[in-house]
């Protein structure tokens, strides 16, 4: 099961470093995809949204705070990424994400972004070695 369950597991798979993730709002079937890269130290986090078959840059994660940046390339109007701010929003606030909403990794490694094969990993949503390292606290 790709589903990750729980603001504080959400939010973890989010910061992981290469994680790959959809929102689905069970009600209404509206989902949206986003990749979500950290830098080199860990200190920014870069935002892209699924748009048709590409990934588009919108914004950055900085100090635990989501904005669009000049180089967005998706306007801050759109549903894609109006979601992704709220969302974040909630998961910084530690605000409970609604029933409705639901969160899947797409079978690959959080961390590192390798693809998941093992059915232990693809529950957890990151590989063996990553898993014991997020564990350990070297994220
Ligand atoms: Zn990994």
């Amino acid at each position: 099961m790709n589903k990750i369950v729980g603001n504080e597991m959400i939010k973890q798979f989010v910061l992981a470093g290469k994680s790959t993730f959809t929102i689905r709002n069970i009600k209404t079937g509206n989902r949206f995809t986003y990749y979500v890269q950290a830098n080199h130290d860990r200190v920014v986090w870069f935002v892209k949204g699924l748009v048709g078959p590409n990934y588009k840059y919108f914004g950055t994660i900085f100090y635990n705070g989501f904005r669009q940046t000049k180089k967005s390339r998706i306007t801050s109007n759109t549903t894609i990424v109006k979601a992704f701010s709220w969302f974040w929003k909630q998961l910084h606030l530690g605000s409970p994400l609604p029933a409705k909403l639901e969160v899947y990794h797409e079978g690959m490694c959080g961390r590192c972004g390798r693809r998941l094969t093992v059915p232990e990993s693809i529950d957890a949503g990151y590989g063996p070695i990553c898993i014991k390292l997020i564990n350990d606290g070297q994220v």
